[in-house]
């Protein structure tokens, strides 16, 4: 399974840049010791006159560099926001990572950007709804109910943005009212738990389950079957009842 991963990280051929958001190439260079002095090349970084693991990566689209140290990303320090969860899709990935590189520059475009990442990661969920607010509703049996109540939060807070229908979230930025901008950096968190809800933990309890001995699994899925088989006669069975009185 080789999905693009955007993820930024130190000497990596490209990533979502965090100035300019765009997955991008990006050159790498590296300090080394060179006689007395020091210099930056573009050497691998198992050049054993490597210093400190010092780089600088530099976007092929907006030309901005990004300074790192032993595999952390130094600057553009560009804002105390969570990175995004290791497990989100990539089409999600790429609305978040421009939500975190517009977030020091305007909250109101970030609000939006994360919004426009949320419904993407519901989406690749199999949530289903035409918009984000019929999105949100529809998690509600999906998610833990602090989280569903956060998602409802969003839907009510800067309501105008989720009208648009054609997924083009960039867009509708200019539409957001200015307390929306309060809420850019809970939105851009939201993201990374309903991640964590809707598509790692499902994730993690496969994987686990998967590891049970079949016979285990077929004695515990007939148990379930059979809970499910009385419930049903049980229902029937009192449904003359109900209509009679
Ligand atoms: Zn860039």
């Amino acid at each position: 399974m080789s999905q693009p991963d955007g993820k930024p990280a130190q000497g990596k051929k490209s990533f979502y840049c965090p100035h300019c958001g765009v997955l991008a190439q990006q050159s790498d260079s590296r300090l080394v010791k060179e006689g007395t002095g020091t210099v930056l090349t573009s050497r691998s970084r198992r050049d054993p006159r490597s210093i400190a693991q010092w780089s600088f990566s530099r976007c092929g689209v907006c030309e901005n560099i990004a300074v790192w140290h032993d595999n952390q990303m130094i600057y553009p320090t560009a804002s105390t926001l969570p990175g995004p969860h290791e497990d989100m899709p990539p089409e999600a990935l790429q609305l978040y990572s421009e939500a975190a590189a517009v977030f020091p520059h305007s909250r109101r475009a970030a609000a939006a950007l994360a919004r426009g990442a949320l419904e993407r990661l519901l989406r690749h969920a199999g949530v289903e709804g035409r918009d984000l607010s019929e999105l949100i509703v529809n998690t509600e049996s999906e998610v833990p109910w602090a989280l569903f109540q956060l998602l409802t939060s969003l839907r009510v807070l800067g309501n105008s943005t989720l009208h648009d229908e054609q997924g083009a979230p960039e867009l509708v930025a200019v539409y957001l009212d200015e307390d929306d901008a309060e809420i850019a950096e809970t939105i851009i968190t939201v993201v990374n738990e309903a991640c964590e809800a809707l598509i790692a933990v499902p994730k993690r309890a496969e994987r686990i389950y998967n590891a049970i001995p079949k016979a285990k699994r077929d004695y515990v899925e007939g148990q379930v079957d059979g809970v499910r088989k009385l419930a049903a006669a049980a229902a029937e069975h009192a449904e003359p009842e109900a209509s009679a009185s």
